[in-house]
C-alpha cells in the first residue's frame, strides 16, 4: 500500500499473553504521523495492566505488596527512563506554572551538582553508554546514599503521578519499605512481573545519534533534554510504531 492509499486510521486487534492471562487490544489508530513519546499513554496503559496482572499473581503465591500511595521510600534512587520519556517529561515540566517549574528545574540542578561533587557523573555516563548493568547496581547504591529525593516527589508522593516513568510503575516489592528507604538491596523482595515494557520502549525510542541504548538516569532529564529533541527521528505513523511494539511484546 502507498503512503497516499493508506486509510486515515485503522483498527488494530490483538490478543497478547501477560503471563497467565489473554489480554485483548482493540485500538483505533490514526495513520498520522507521530513521535514515538505521544504513544505513551497507550504503553502507560498497558504497563498498568501488566503490574495488575503481576500484582494478582504475586499474591496468589503469598506475597503481600507492600507498595502503598504516599510511600516514596524508592523515590531516591537511580530510575532510568527512556530517552521518549525524557521529552514528554520536559515537555510537563515546561506546561508547569512558573513557580512550579522554577523549584522543579532548581531540584534537577541540586541533584545534578550533587552527583557531580560525588565524583559518580563520569561512571554512570560510562554505565548508561555501555548498558553495564553490573555497574549500574554498584553506582545505582552510590547514588542512593547521595540521599536525594527524585525532583517530582513532594510530600512523599509523586506529584506526576498519572504521568509518572514505566520503570516507576514495574517496581514493585512485597518486602517492608524500610528496605527500600535504606537501600538494602539484600533485604528488598522485588516482585517479578510477566513482562516489562519499559526496556521495549528503551529499545524503540534510541536515538541513534544519542550514545547508550535509548535510556537515562531521570536525574539527567533536564540536562540532556536539547539534545533528545535534536536527535528525535521523523514522526511516523501511529499504527507503524504500534505494530512494532506489539511484535516485540510478543518476542
Ligand atoms: S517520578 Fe514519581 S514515582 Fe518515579 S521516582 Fe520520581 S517521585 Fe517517585
Amino acid at each position: 500500500m502507498t503512503e497516499q492509499n493508506r486509510p486515515q486510521a485503522e483498527t488494530i486487534e490483538a490478543e497478547i499473553r501477560i503471563g497467565s492471562e489473554s489480554v485483548r487490544l482493540s485500538a483505533r489508530i490514526s495513520n498520522d504521523p507521530v513521535h514515538l513519546h505521544e504513544m505513551l499513554p497507550l504503553f502507560q496503559h498497558l504497563t498498568n495492566k501488566v503490574v495488575e496482572i503481576g500484582i494478582k499473581e504475586a499474591e496468589a503465591k503469598g506475597m503481600r505488596i507492600s507498595c502503598r500511595s504516599g510511600c516514596g521510600a524508592c523515590c531516591s534512587q537511580l530510575v532510568p527512563i527512556s530517552e521518549a520519556e525524557g521529552i514528554a517529561l520536559s515537555d510537563l515540566i515546561g506546561a508547569m506554572p512558573t513557580a512550579g517549574q522554577t523549584e522543579i528545574r532548581a531540584r534537577f540542578s541540586r541533584n545534578m551538582a550533587a552527583l557531580r561533587q560525588a565524583g559518580l557523573l563520569e561512571n554512570l555516563d560510562r554505565a548508561v553508554l555501555d548498558n553495564d548493568r553490573e555497574r549500574l547496581r554498584a553506582i545505582g547504591i552510590d547514588y542512593f546514599k547521595l540521599n536525594m529525593p527524585c525532583p517530582f516527589l513532594e510530600n512523599q508522593s509523586c506529584s506526576i503521578h498519572p504521568y509518572r516513568p514505566l520503570s516507576c510503575r514495574e517496581f514493585l516489592v512485597a518486602s517492608d519499605p524500610l528496605h527500600c528507604a535504606r537501600s538494602d538491596p539484600e533485604r528488598v523482595e522485588s516482585v517479578v512481573l510477566p513482562k516489562r515494557i519499559s526496556p521495549i520502549v528503551y529499545t524503540m525510542s534510541h536515538q541513534k545519534k544519542q550514545p547508550g541504548k535509548g535510556f537515562l538516569p531521570l536525574t539527567q532529564l533536564l540536562t540532556r533534554e536539547p539534545s533528545l529533541r535534536e536527535g528525535q527521528p521523523s514522526p511516523e505513523p501511529a499504527v507503524d510504531l504500534l505494530k512494532r511494539f506489539l511484535e516485540k511484546l510478543a518476542g
